[in-house]
């Protein structure tokens, strides 16, 4: 079994993920080492705080190397990179590090052995999408990397993800940790315009598949699984299903989320902007993919499935029913939200 394992690990690419303290590259780290390959994460500052200490003990206990540093330092970059033979990079960096990947990229090139390098992505395609500030202006930077990346020649794969399955808040970034409302929905317009909802395992396994794919060299990766292609009058009504019961529904217009954008704080202003862009005009769903350097993830694996939005609503179900539990066995009364609401820290899609 051993022997198994080893020679499944040699036989693939051996990659390196930054941001896997972070949300979205702790579901990449994961799908890399459940796919067996040789694993090594860049750690930044997990000492920091003991969540980011316990996500990198949980993914060395599972067999990844930890190398420590930061990506602007090009130096270091191509050491580690020519050091641990790393074929492949994969960045998911947070919305406010974006421009930290010019550096990288140049480490790249310079090492010329990076058989494929995914930018910190997973969201929309930047080049096509057009949100309004402050998110556009997270999109520019996207796009300075992406022609970074094709200038130097660096074989690349751009991953879009779409949208995390789970309620899409309007004000915040890492809304699958936040259980979807127990008291009203909030309706983007008239709630009518369709979004892909992908789970964050699936997000982090499907990036894998394509991560040496050889169908997906200098292509971007769109996620549209038809199955959670889904309007949030849709989701809400799932939603209510779960919990048995019938909430209030209250309507965000496009004015309330162009005013959420236009306020400028960073970085909610950021997810109203993508919301609005998502649930108002539509960016996830007006285009057909049909160009030359893209593919649907579907149509590449296509014997595979995803994690419906049912079953990721079931697992809020659970969370809730556990912390009811727990609160009861420490004779604590909760009104609402049985997972911890994290403060908000970084920009998605
Ligand atoms: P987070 O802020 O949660 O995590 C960022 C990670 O990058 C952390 O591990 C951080 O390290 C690390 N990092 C940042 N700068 C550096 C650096 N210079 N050198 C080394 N490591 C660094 O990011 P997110 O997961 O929110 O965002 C990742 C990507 O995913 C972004 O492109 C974002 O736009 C997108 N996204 C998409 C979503 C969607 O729904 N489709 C949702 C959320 C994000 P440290 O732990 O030290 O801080």
């Amino acid at each position: 079994m051993t022997v198994i394992t080893a020679s499944v690990a040699a036989s693939k690419g051996r990659v390196l993920i930054i941001g896997a303290t972070g949300f979205i590259g702790q579901f990449v780290a994961e799908a890399s080492l459940d796919s067996g390959r040789a694993t090594f994460v860049l750690a930044r500052s997990f000492y920091a705080s003991p969540s980011k200490a316990k996500t990198i003990k949980s993914l060395q206990d599972k067999g990844a190397t930890v190398l420590h540093g930061v990506i602007k330092d090009q130096e270091l970059m191509e050491r580690l990179l020519k050091e641990h033979e790393i074929e492949i990079v994969i960045s998911a960096v947070g919305g406010a590090n974006i421009l930290d990947q010019l550096t990288l990229v140049r480490a790249i090139k310079a090492v010329g052995t990076i058989k494929r390098f995914l930018p910190s992505e997973f969201g929309h395609d930047v080049d096509r999408a057009d949100p309004v500030e402050p998110g556009l202006t997270m999109y520019k930077e996207k796009r300075e990397i992406r022609r970074l990346i094709e200038e130097c020649g660096v074989p690349y794969t751009y991953i879009l993800c779409n949208s995390i399955a789970s309620w899409p808040y309007y004000d915040n970034t890492h809304p699958s940790e936040v259980l979807p409302p127990l008291d009203q929905f909030q309706i983007y317009g008239d709630g009518t315009v369709k979004a892909y909802f992908v789970a964050g395992s699936d997000i982090g396994k499907f990036t894998m598949k394509a991560a040496d794919d050889f169908r997906t060299l200098n292509k971007s990766v769109h996620f549209r699984p038809s199955c959670n292609c889904l309007n949030i009058n849709e989701l809400a009504s799932l939603w209510e299903k779960k919990i048995g019961r019938v909430l209030p529904r209250v309507t965000v217009t496009e004015e309330d989320l162009l005013a959420a954008a236009g306020e400028n704080v960073i970085p909610q202003s950021i997810v109203a902007s993508f919301t609005h862009d998502i649930f108002i005009k539509g960016c996830q769903v007006n285009f057909s993919i049909d160009g030359p350097d893209e593919v649907e993830v579907s149509d590449l694996y296509s014997d595979e499935s995803f994690r419906t939005v049912d079953a990721c609503f079931d697992d809020f179900v659970m969370k809730m029913e556990i912390d009811r539990r727990k609160s009861a066995n420490e004779g604590i009364t909760t009104k609402n939200h049985g997972v911890e609401v994290l403060p908000i820290t970084a920009m998605c899609a």
